[in-house]
């Protein structure tokens, strides 16, 4: 979890938009974000992103930007494997950087 998973305005959106997200789960048309496949009811799930924090940071926020992704601490996890995924390209790349010789 990262710091602004932390933040009081994700934990408002999170509340807001839970019930909503659950409706669609009972009804049987959500969808996970990251796998594509549904989310079925009894399935655990979490809010995920649809676009990115990292690339479009000013949606962060957006109620429409939000949506289920399976999530938790058994089954699939793909709000995690998504949340990995990210944060490993982004120390690679940070390594790549750290390591690439100025050019003179
Ligand atoms: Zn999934």
């Amino acid at each position: 979890m990262t710091a602004f998973h932390r933040t009081a305005a994700w934990g408002a959106l999170v509340r807001r938009m839970r019930p909503v997200l659950q409706a669609q789960v009972d009804a049987g048309t959500a969808v996970c974000l990251d796998c594509g496949r549904p989310v079925l009811p009894g399935d655990r799930w979490q809010v995920g992103h649809r676009l990115g924090r990292d690339s479009h940071p000013h949606l962060a926020l957006m109620d429409w930007n939000v949506g289920t992704s399976h999530g938790g601490q058994k089954g699939r996890s793909c709000n995690q494997r998504a949340g990995a995924r990210y944060g490993n390209a982004k120390r690679a790349a940070r390594a790549k950087r750290s390591t690439e010789m100025l050019p003179w």
